[in-house]
């Protein structure tokens, strides 16, 4: 038997509640690899799959959310992995439309899994999670585009959350100016802490406007907003500057003109990390595990439950997480 942090639909109202029950091994989908897992995390995918409607994401109940987890490999029928591996999952629409990791025990396909790089441990990989994977796939694809530190201030939208926190670190560590935008003033000092040069105050860039081009002010951005703020920002970048669309904290509409591509050469590089392939997802988490310091990653911890999950859920979609949750599935 196992705990996990099951969502279930209660049938005469529709709407889906989450709780810890005990599940048997034969109670999971078929898989190649078993993983105990050990960690997992709360990401804003974590948060619709959790919500009363399954945000449009959780195709049938009952279910088991947590789109990552780390664990060890417990058994496995594929040659790539055997007992006492270190792996780590996110993406593949598992904690979605798979079982995910809100639980002691998962099965996986082996192709979804990646091996932990050397320098990260599970509780470490989780504090990163698809957040902070995405913020270096963001950030790799910044720099692919030819992105480099001295040519001026990299902003970051939404700062404060996953995305935006771990992109922050990651991007002081490699030398970057980094002006960090939040709605939430209290959390300069946080933000300050990991590597942030500037505070932007999230009003200043949440209007539209009706000028297509303002002054040339960022050598690079990780959006983790879109919306009004990103259509705002396409046109503060500087003279062939890409943004990274990571997310859709603010609005999935943008309300933009294709000015600054025209006459500034802007660039607008879309990141997905669910269906990323295997070899840059080694290639991300071998990054991570060189340009993301472990001390700034812990400053962005908040230690958790498998029972603390349903509350921590509802705070996200409020935009209401600071930094990084950690689940101990095992506490
Ligand atoms: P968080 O909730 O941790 O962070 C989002 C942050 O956005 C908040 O902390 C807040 O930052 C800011 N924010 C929230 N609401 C608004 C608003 N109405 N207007 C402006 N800013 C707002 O989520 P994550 O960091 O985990 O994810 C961020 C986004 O990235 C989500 O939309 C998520 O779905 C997406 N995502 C996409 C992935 C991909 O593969 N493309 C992978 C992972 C995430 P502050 O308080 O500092 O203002």
């Amino acid at each position: 038997m196992f705990n996990a942090l099951v969502v279930e639909k209660d049938e005469e109202s529709g709407l889906a509640s989450a709780s810890v029950k005990q599940l048997s091994l034969d109670a999971l989908p078929e898989g190649e690899v078993t993983v105990a897992v050990e960690y997992s995390t709360v990401n804003y995918k974590d948060g619709l799959c959790m919500s009363p409607k399954g945000g449009g994401l959780v195709r049938s109940y009952p279910h088991i959310p947590g789109i990552d987890y780390a664990g060890t490999v417990e058994q496995s029928s594929d040659d790539r992995y055997k007992p006492g591996d270190k792996v780590v999952l996110t993406g593949w629409r598992v904690g979605e439309a798979h079982w995910g990791g809100y639980s002691q025990k998962a099965n996986a396909r082996a192709d979804w899994l990646v091996p932990l790089p050397n320098g990260l441990d599970t509780r470490q990989a989780m504090a990163v999670g698809t957040a902070g994977f995405t913020a270096m796939l963001a950030v790799m694809a910044l720099e692919d585009h030819g992105m480099q530190p001295g040519h001026g201030p990299v902003l970051v939208t939404g700062a404060a959350g996953g995305v935006g926190s771990v992109a922050t670190a990651i991007l002081a560590h490699l030398g970057y100016e980094v002006a960090a935008v939040t709605g939430r003033p209290e959390t300069a000092n946080y933000l300050k802490s990991l590597g942030a040069t500037s505070i932007v105050p999230r009003d200043e860039l949440n209007e539209t406007i009706k000028r297509p081009l303002e002054s040339e002010n960022w050598a690079g951005c990780v959006d983790a907003v879109g919306g009004a703020m990103l259509a705002r920002v396409l046109g503060q970048m500087k003279y062939g500057a890409s943004v990274a669309a990571v997310g859709l904290a603010g609005g999935a509409a943008l309300p933009a003109t294709v000015i600054p591509f025209l006459l500034r050469g802007v660039s607008l590089l879309g990141i997905d990390s669910v269906m990323q392939p295997y070899d840059n997802r080694v290639r991300a988490w071998q990054r991570i595990a060189t340009d993301l310091p472990m001390d700034k990653l812990e400053a962005m911890v908040q230690p958790a439950t498998l029972s603390d999950l349903p509350k921590l859920g509802a705070d996200i979609l409020q935009g209401q997480v600071k930094g990084r949750v950690v689940i101990d599935v095992n506490a």
